[in-house]
């Protein structure tokens, strides 16, 4: 790879990451999803191979003993999320990839990539605010949510490892942050790290 340019958005689940995702890659249109692998099954709106892979256990399985991921976690129990290593391989300044994943995913991707790497954590302003959002956004039932805001409280512990916090207080707000953060990155050289602020 050369001087490959890998973004990460990571963020307890429901904090509004995607959200702010698809603002970067309507603002940047260089930037690339790089599309996971799920043994979830899809939501009604979902599409095979444009919001994931959707697999079955199995077929993730193979996927693992072919050496295909990046990095793969269990994000809940008995659903499996994976980076495939075809969807972040050809990552290059002129054709940046950007991963929205979970955090213990977004440490590995930034101990593997180091400095190509930068990795934003969006924080919800708080985690009563998220619960509000998840039960607002309606797709999870009451069990699902409880389990998604017991991940977060563990996952905000670790938001000091990244590069960039940016608190999603305002989503159009936050989106802007996070779009002139991507673009500084796109513009630093690989040697000169990730950090540039
Ligand atoms: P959801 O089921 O809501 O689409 O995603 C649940 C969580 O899994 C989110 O935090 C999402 O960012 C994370 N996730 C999605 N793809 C990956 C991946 O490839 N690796 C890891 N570690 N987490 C992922």
């Amino acid at each position: 790879m050369t001087n490959p340019r890998i973004i990460v958005l990571t963020a307890p689940s429901g904090a509004g990451k995607s959200s702010i995702a698809r603002r970067i890659l309507a603002a940047i249109p260089a930037v690339r999803f790089s599309v996971s692998a799920t043994t979830r099954a899809p939501r009604e709106h979902e599409t095979d191979g444009i919001h994931y892979h959707f697999l079955s256990a199995t077929e993730f399985d193979a996927r693992i003993e072919g050496d295909e991921f990046v990095e793969f976690e269990e994000v809940y129990p008995g659903l499996r999320y994976g980076t495939l290593v075809a969807e972040v391989g050809s990552a290059t300044r002129e054709a940046p990839v950007l991963l929205d994943i979970d955090v213990k995913g977004a440490l590995r991707v930034k101990e593997l990539f180091g400095a190509d790497v930068m990795a934003i954590f969006v924080a919800p302003p708080s985690v009563e605010e998220l619960a509000e959002r998840l039960l607002a956004r309606g797709t999870e039932s009451e069990a699902a949510v409880r389990m998604r805001l017991d991940r977060a409280r563990l996952e905000m512990t670790w938001r000091d490892s990244f590069d960039h916090v940016v608190v999603n207080d305002d989503l159009e707000r936050a989106s802007a942050e996070a779009i002139t953060l991507v673009s500084r990155f796109l513009q630093t050289e690989s040697e000169k790290g990730a950090n540039p602020s």
